[in-house]
């Protein structure tokens, strides 16, 4: 048994999607890595074309297969940003929200409980009780800032 501190998150995606009854191949296996690894939301070519340098072979059903299994499992979901709404991105931990850079696309979660304090009031003011919500917030992060910056 491999000991759960010194697992990747692939290698954690990897045992849900085998416990899932889905299959680890090779080309499946590298999709898991670069999704996990990344810094920023994917689109399915884009993760096509990074896990075609190693395996050739590799057809895009594939990518948007193992892509659907990540997301019944609940370990990737679509981010909405740029108007490129069919970009993935590993889910949080926990209860957290994204705050993605509208340049690079560099991309950090963030916990929401403070804003959504302010949720709840928002709806009692309204009559309403608030179940859930949307939230993500976009900006530039350090590197593109800098690089603004220095553009002059
Ligand atoms: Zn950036
Ligand atoms: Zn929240």
């Amino acid at each position: 048994m491999i000991t759960q501190d010194q697992d990747t998150l692939s290698q954690k995606w990897e045992v849900l999607l085998s416990q899932a009854g889905y299959r680890i191949t090779r080309p499946r296996r590298a999709i898991l890595d670069i999704v996990a690894e990344s810094s920023r939301p994917l689109t399915p070519l884009e993760i096509y074309d990074k896990v075609r340098e190693d395996n050739p072979g590799v057809g895009l059903v594939t990518i948007y297969r193992t892509i659907e299994k990540l997301e019944e499992l609940h370990l990737v979901s679509h981010v909405h940003h740029l108007g490129e709404c069919q970009t993935v991105f590993r889910c949080p931990d926990s209860h957290q929200h994204l705050l993605i850079c509208t340049k690079c696309g560099s991309s950090r979660y963030f916990d929401g409980l403070e804003v959504e304090e302010q949720f709840n009031q928002i709806g009692e003011k309204l009559g309403y009780q608030v179940t859930g919500h949307w939230l993500q917030l976009a900006g530039l992060c350090e590197a593109c800032r800098g690089k603004q910056q220095s553009k002059g």
